[in-house]
């Protein structure tokens, strides 16, 4: 086993900070207040190649192997606060570009990938709806079939992106009468007609990423837009969720790393009691902890990024990846800004939003509960 880093790897990590120093330094804290997406941060990133990070360079990509892909990815997150720009791209790249390129047809690949990589496009994912969470199979939304085309009704909800994408992937069911075999994915660009994107809705963290409900009223769906087959919606879905589930987190090892030395300087800086705070063992074994953390959960995710990089099945290991570090993540903040005493609760400290920001991660992609439920059930229980 090798966990170095190239010599191409590092200089990219080192070229992603300082991106971020020269290109990334808009005002988060007020983004954060008005809830502002930084589209220009966003075309910004497309510049930088961030968008098709794992796309072949044939459909407009930087064709990174997955390895790289999560370096930057960690980067990213160690560099920028913005971790609502940097959500809102982890769910273009897997939730949207990834289903299209291992699901899409040539035609539909050469037609939107290279738009969704070179930031023309904006791509969302839509499956949850009001009534179909983590149950997300009991999906109600129906795509008939009428001639040569598809006819969606029915509402989707936390659509991330749901506001400003060009482009959803939108899961419907063909024939509720067969259950979840019935489950289709269809590429839906925004001006279908039929398409409303009803609300941005507001939300606690990640606020600087635009959540929206969607709503479909006879939407007319061409058959070119079925993306795979009639009925491989749920494979479709379960493969984009290995790899989200997998990767949508590793810019948070970066966050962490980032709070871990914000951590570490204020224990030493902040003097109470006549010596500095970090020598009090109640303060440095909350560092202590955070760094075993940091560690185990950088360990999870780098074994799932082999095991994608070498072709394995990691179903498991991304259910057991995306729990580790988003509690892990959530405990960091807590942590960081109990260190930090009160002016860890000052938002002007900018801890209580990567708070609020990383409690979402515990939500999005799969709840912690599911999770648990996945690595149980597939150690067959
Ligand atoms: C910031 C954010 C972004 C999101 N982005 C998207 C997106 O882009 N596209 C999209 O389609 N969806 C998106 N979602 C939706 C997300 O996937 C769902 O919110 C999530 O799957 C949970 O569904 P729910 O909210 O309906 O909760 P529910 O399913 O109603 O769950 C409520 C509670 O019950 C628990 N629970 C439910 N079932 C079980 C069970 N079997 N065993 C144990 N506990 C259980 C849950 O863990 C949770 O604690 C996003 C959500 C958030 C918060």
């Amino acid at each position: 086993m090798d966990f170095s880093w190239t010599t191409e790897q590092i200089k990219l990590r080192k070229k992603i900070i300082q991106f971020v120093k020269q290109e990334l330094s808009a005002n988060i804290l007020e983004l954060d207040r008005q809830e502002v997406f930084n589209l220009e941060g966003w075309q910004k990133c497309s510049e930088f190649g961030f968008l098709g990070l794992p796309i072949p360079k044939q459909y407009g990509g930087s064709e990174a192997d997955i390895l790289t892909t999560i370096c930057a990815l960690e980067a990213l997150g160690y560099a920028s606060q913005d971790n609502g720009l940097i959500f809102a791209l982890n769910a273009h790249l897997w939730a949207c570009e990834i289903p299209l390129l291992t699901f899409g047809s040539e035609e539909q690949k050469q037609k939107y990938l290279p738009k969704l990589c070179q930031g023309e496009f904006i791509g969302g994912h839509a499956i949850t709806e009001p009534e179909a969470g983590s149950d997300v199979y009991s999906l109600k939304t129906t795509a008939e079939k009428r001639g040569e085309k598809y006819v969606l009704n029915g509402t989707k909800s936390f659509v991330s992106n749901g506001t400003i994408a060009d482009l959803y992937i939108v899961f419907a069911n063909v024939d509720p009468s067969q259950g979840k075999k019935g489950i289709t994915a269809f590429i839906i660009e925004k001006y279908f007609p039929g398409l409303q994107v009803k609300r941005q809705v507001s939300k606690m963290g990640l606020r600087t990423a635009m959540t929206g409900e969607l709503s479909f009223e006879n939407c007319e769906v061409d058959l070119k837009n079925r993306l795979g087959k009639e009925g491989s919606g749920v494979a479709i879905f379960t493969h984009s969720m290995e790899w989200e589930r997998g990767f949508i987190l590793a810019s948070a090892i970066g966050t962490m790393e980032r709070i871990l030395n914000q951590c570490i300087q204020y224990a030493r800086k902040r003097q109470q009691f006549g010596q500095s705070i970090g020598k009090f063992q109640l303060v440095s074994s909350k560092i202590a902890e955070m760094k075993v953390r940091l560690e185990t959960a950088r360990m999870l995710l780098y074994k799932v990024g082999w095991l994608k990089k070498v072709g394995k099945f990691a179903v498991m290991e991304a259910a057991m990846t995306k729990l580790y570090i988003s509690e892990s993540w959530v405990q960091t903040c807590l942590d960081a800004i109990q260190i930090h005493g009160g002016s860890g609760y000052l938002t002007e400290v900018e801890l209580e939003r990567e708070l609020r920001d990383a409690l979402g991660s515990r939500i999005y992609s799969g709840t912690s509960e599911i999770q648990r439920l996945i690595i149980s059930q597939m150690m067959g229980l």
